[in-house]
């Protein structure tokens, strides 16, 4: 059931039920040449409308933008940044606790994000309320560790096709991933912000453009995703996620923090 196409009237109905909703986040910003901006709001999207077909809880209108500054630079990148997706999290969470929501499922589409859904999480809980947070791209690792992935590799590219193949163009990914030392040859570029120094990990926040010549990262190359690894995989994610609502409905809340 979509907030945004049922009244307030069955807003009051549905309470009397469930005190549940989902909320989709997403981010708008580069993942490879061969990728959608939108590539991390447009699979929750899909999952939310695979996830309709059986399970009728309430979801929330998706949140299109993300913190994701160390993917600023690449052009049509749009960070909120952590404390923006913080304010809006909590603006959004509030509004629906003064109607009876308790408990909110983030199907978040982002890794940046995590660092303010966590926040608004804990916040939550002090209120007497539960936030459960679904990164479906981890999750589906470990539902299937063959599909395990970076970002913008096989997985999401894969996930990406399973909404539309015409949203990818494979004839742009023609090299390997080719981190470039941006911090000289003794400190070599081992991941998302980080450097080896002399054996040990160093993390150093900056933008992705910097050492990343081609926009994705990760193990798991883009040009090994078929459409029919996304599609099974949204599927198999989607089952998941019915049971765990199922299950998290009946999950006791917390008292609330006295003042
Ligand atoms: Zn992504």
């Amino acid at each position: 059931m979509r907030l945004e196409r049922v009244t307030y009237g069955k807003v009051q109905e549905y309470l009397k039920k469930s005190d549940m909703i989902v909320i989709p986040v997403g981010s708008t910003e580069n993942h490879g040449r061969h990728m959608p901006l939108g590539t991390d709001t447009l699979i929750p999207n899909r999952i939310i409308e695979l996830l309709e077909e059986k399970n009728d809880v309430m979801v929330a209108p998706t949140i299109p933008y993300g913190a994701t500054d160390t993917l600023m630079g690449f052009p049509g990148t749009i960070s909120i940044g952590v404390d923006g997706l913080v304010m809006v999290l909590t603006k959004v969470t509030d509004s629906l606790r003064r109607y009876g929501f308790r408990k909110f499922v983030i199907l978040n589409g982002h890794g940046g994000n995590n660092k303010s859904i966590e926040i608004v999480g804990m916040n939550l809980y002090k209120k007497g309320c539960l936030l459960a947070d679904l990164n479906w791209w981890l999750m589906a690792g470990e539902l299937n560790p063959a599909w395990k992935g970076g970002h913008g590799g096989g997985e999401e590219t894969a996930a990406i096709m399973g909404v539309d193949p015409s949203l990818v163009d494979m004839s742009l990914i023609h090299e390997d991933m080719n981190l470039i030392d941006d911090y000289g040859p003794e400190m070599k570029t081992t991941g998302w912000g980080t450097v080896d120094y002399k054996g040990a990990t160093v993390i150093i926040p900056r933008e992705m453009i910097h050492y990343s010549a081609n926009g994705w990262y990760g193990k798991d190359r883009p040009d090994t995703a078929t459409e029919e690894w996304g599609k099974e995989m949204l599927q198999s994610f989607v089952d998941w996620m019915d049971d765990f609502l199922k299950t998290f409905e009946n999950v006791k809340l917390p008292e609330a923090e006295k003042d």
